[in-house]
């Protein structure tokens, strides 16, 4: 019996863990209706919530982000609402 060899092949695409992949999310800012692209820092919680100022009219928008197991990540937003 002839022992298997087996080639490990790093030129191939391997799949990188979820935790060490940089995704990208796009929300629609509820203000200007623009398809607005924003980094996810996965490492910050399958569920997160935060206000990030659209890029294109500098309104406030309340980002939700989830994740869920098999890794698919929703993104949306929401108008922040006028606390003052
Ligand atoms: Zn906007």
């Amino acid at each position: 019996m002839q022992p298997i060899d087996y080639e490990f092949d790093d030129d191939m695409d391997e799949e990188e863990p979820l935790s060490n992949t940089s995704l990208d999310g796009t929300y629609v800012c509820d203000n200007c209706g623009e398809e607005i692209v924003i980094p996810l820092d996965i490492a910050a919680g399958r569920d997160q919530e935060y206000v990030e100022d659209c890029p294109v009219c500098c309104s406030p928008s309340v980002i939700h982000v989830q994740i869920d197991n098999d890794g698919d990540v929703q993104v949306w937003a929401e108008a922040e609402q006028d606390r003052y």
